[in-house]
């Protein structure tokens, strides 16, 4: 047993169903003992009927916090006390931070994907691009790249459904006075992607074309020679660690070529400050979770 628990141990955890499976317990705990922090992150499964009840315990037994996955996030945000501005946009939530019985519900995602481009030296900030996928990630990055002032972001999705709920997250991006234009087209054919990509310096996939097991091998991007030498190409996917349109962009020489996992690492990171006030400790956590 962890000897550091003890009467006064403050705790934290994830929600959702399936939680087994997740890495966040293991990258918490591993920085609490980094700082000697009096705290633990535990893994609680929880139905989407069952989001109210799971809040009301966390007020109840004064956790500080909770990470929120799939399927509660959207109820989640319904839920809480207070929304930061990119979870009211999303209208979905995946950090919730407990002050005296106030929930406030924080959507992480979008800003792991902008701290890792600004890690590697990018900014969204005036830039044009373009957003593959309209699912709940990529709803979380378009919400993100508004409120930093991107300038514009084409959205490209296979769905006409995907399509309507990126529409409406525009109008809501408008209604806020927020700068940046928003424009749905669909998915079909090279001809669409090739022009948006066209006049555009970031383009993010966020559908899960290229995603392992199912999806492993594809990519959203029939036409490789629409990648130009100046694109940064950011894959969300991170298993595998390099997809196909990954290599698609080394081939063109596109100059920067990303995937997942540095979102991954920095949307925890974002919600390791929220919990705790204090930076994750992220190059030791890589130290860390590369012997697991
Ligand atoms: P989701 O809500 O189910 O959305 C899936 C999206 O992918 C939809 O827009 C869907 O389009 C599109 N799509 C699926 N298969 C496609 C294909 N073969 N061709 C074109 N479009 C396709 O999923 P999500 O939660 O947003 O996750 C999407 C991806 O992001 C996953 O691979 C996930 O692992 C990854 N992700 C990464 C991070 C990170 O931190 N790195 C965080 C969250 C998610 P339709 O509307 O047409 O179905």
């Amino acid at each position: 047993m962890d000897t550091r628990i003890s009467g006064t141990t403050r705790l934290l955890g994830l929600i959702g169903d399936p939680v087994r499976h997740s890495a966040s317990p293991l990258m918490h705990n591993f920085c609490f003992n980094y700082y000697g922090m009096d705290c633990v992150f535990l893994a609680f499964s929880s139905t989407l009927e069952q989001t109210a009840e799971t809040l009301q315990a966390a007020r109840r037994l004064n956790m500080r916090g909770l990470s929120v996955t799939m399927p509660c996030k959207r109820e989640a945000a319904r839920l809480v006390d207070r929304l930061s501005p990119a979870a009211e946009l999303v209208g979905a939530v995946n950090t919730i931070v407990n002050d005296g019985g106030v929930l406030t519900g924080y959507i992480t995602d979008g800003l792991g994907l902008v701290l890792d481009l600004r890690d590697h030296g990018q900014e969204v900030a005036g830039r044009d691009l373009v957003l593959l996928g309209a699912g709940g990630a990529a709803m979380a990055i378009l919400a993100q790249c508004a409120l930093e002032g991107a300038r514009s972001v084409t959205v490209l999705n296979r769905s006409r459904e995907g399509l309507d709920r990126a529409a409406a997250l525009g109008e809501r991006i408008a209604e806020k006075g927020l700068a940046c234009r928003v424009t749905c087209v669909p998915l079909a054919g090279g001809a669409a992607l090739r022009q948006a990509v066209q006049g555009a310096q970031v383009l993010i996939n966020a559908t899960s074309a290229g995603m392992a097991p199912a999806q492993a091998g594809l990519s959203p991007v029939e036409d490789p020679a629409a990648l130009h030498r100046d694109l940064t190409v950011y894959d969300v996917i991170y298993n595998p660690a390099c997809t196909r349109l990954m290599e698609q962009a080394r081939q063109q020489g596109c100059r920067l070529v990303l995937g997942g996992k540095g979102m991954l690492l920095w949307q925890a990171s974002e919600a390791f400050r929220l919990f705790t006030g204090k930076p994750m400790p992220v190059e030791a956590l890589k130290a860390y979770l590369a012997q697991q």
